[in-house]
């Protein structure tokens, strides 16, 4: 259990809370707010409960100070939303934003978006004074940017060592639930294995090798595992220094009782960017067959089945990576199929990585309460991992 923001002392505090507002900007416009919409109840709670807020978040990756990275553009889209009176210091630790600070506890205001954390140099290095300077402004420490989780920062977990820190609501949330199918003891235990590369997803095939029950592997990491088997799998993409680590993940898989499931069957192109059509659509051919001039670009419906046979037995399923080159829509079939397939099973789920959770963004709306689609990108990646998440430990409430 985290240490939640419903057990805090709130009232007439000033609460520093970390969000993750990391949203696309261009030209000064906000193109996507989803972000913002998510970290609403979290403030909305903090305001029904007479905190004074902070807002702190990254927007990019700047060096230094660079305002094509300012947080100015979302002023607007909070003011619309929140009935706060709301204000922007374009500066992180200032004399300028100490002096917005005192308008807050002054009852000037009640929300006071603070500039671009990454402006400071510290941020990243999680530098202790830079740390202690935020600490400084507030008297209770909220986080809720799951998203950077995994990233030990001034902003994240620096300030946790000088403030009482609690779960906003979004992290609460991811935690709960990602804790919650990784622990279940509702078997068999599926996972589901894509994406494009194994040396990015080596902790979590160790992870799953010590838990589940299967794993179906697809996508474009599939072939290193085919080729270490003596398959020729054309100009698929393969990682040749990683034949010896996919080798030894087969033997562990071996030791350990877990099934392996590869792909019967693939759609194949001439490239990425070049299908290979026959009567308007992909050919198909069985994965021994893959001719050397073509590559493997989706599973194919032999596979489809084998996969859907599999998530029918299954009681509880993880699934990252997509499955084809889901980008294209010749080649998006195996991921779609494979997320309707999971999300009308309805067993307790966890679907992360952010390409997996975008290519299935049509289903979103149309979820059961067990399945939970998370959102934290390479934090999530890391949980599924068997990682701790630095700002994430130093919120676990041990009492
Ligand atoms: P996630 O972000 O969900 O963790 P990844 O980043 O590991 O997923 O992988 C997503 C990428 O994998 C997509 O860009 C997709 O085009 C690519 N991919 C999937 N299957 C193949 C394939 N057979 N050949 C080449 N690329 C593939
Ligand atoms: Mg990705």
């Amino acid at each position: 259990m985290l240490n939640s923001i419903r057990n805090a002392e709130l009232q007439g505090k000033i609460v520093l809370c970390r969000l993750d507002l990391n949203v696309p900007i261009h030209n000064g416009v906000v193109l996507d707010d989803t972000k913002i919409i998510r970290s609403l109840d979290t403030i909305r709670f903090l305001a029904k409960n007479h905190a004074k807020i902070i807002v702190l978040s990254h927007l990019g990756r700047p060096k230094g100070v660079d305002k094509e990275f300012s947080l100015a553009p979302l002023i607007p889209i909070l003011r619309k939303h929140l009935d706060l009176r709301i204000e922007f210091s374009d500066e992180v630790i200032s004399d300028k934003s100490q002096n917005k600070v005192n308008e807050l506890r002054n009852d000037g205001i009640d929300l006071l978006v603070l500039e671009n954390i990454r402006f400071e140099d510290g941020e990243t290095e999680n530098d202790p004074q830079l740390a202690r300077n935020l600490a400084k402004y507030a008297d209770v420490f909220v986080f809720d940017a799951f998203g950077t989780a995994h990233r030990a920062h001034a902003s994240t977990v620096g300030v946790c060592r000088y403030l009482p820190a609690y779960a906003g609501f979004l992290v609460e949330n991811e935690y709960d639930k990602i804790i919650t199918t990784l622990k279940s003891s509702y078997k068999p235990k599926l996972a589901i294995i894509g994406g494009s590369k194994i040396s990015t997803k080596i902790g979590l095939v160790e992870n799953f090798l010590e838990s589940v029950d299967c794993i179906v592997i697809g996508g474009a990491m599939v072939f290193t595992f085919m080729k270490v088997q003596g398959i020729e799998v054309g100009k698929s993409l393969v990682e040749d220094d990683m034949l010896q680590t996919a080798k030894d993940l087969m033997v562990k898989a071996k030791n350990l009782g877990v099934e392996l499931l590869f792909p019967y069957d693939f759609l194949i192109g001439y490239s990425k960017d070049k299908p290979w059509l026959e009567n308007d659509i992909p050919k198909v051919v069985d994965s021994a067959s893959i001719p050397s001039h073509a590559m493997g670009l989706d599973i194919g419906l032999r596979t489809i089945q084998l996969f859907k046979d599999q998530i029918q037995k299954s009681q509880t399923i993880i699934w990252n990576g997509p499955l084809g080159v889901f980008e294209n829509e010749l080649y998006r079939r195996g991921t779609e199929q494979i997320g309707r397939s999971v999300i009308s099973r309805a067993v307790s789920t966890i679907v992360g990585g952010g390409d997996t959770v975008y290519a299935i963004k049509f289903l979103h709306d149309s979820l059961p309460p067990n399945i939970h689609i998370s959102t934290g990108g390479g934090a999530t990646l890391a949980m599924l991992s068997g990682h701790e998440l630095p700002a994430i430990s130093t919120l676990v409430d041990n009492y």
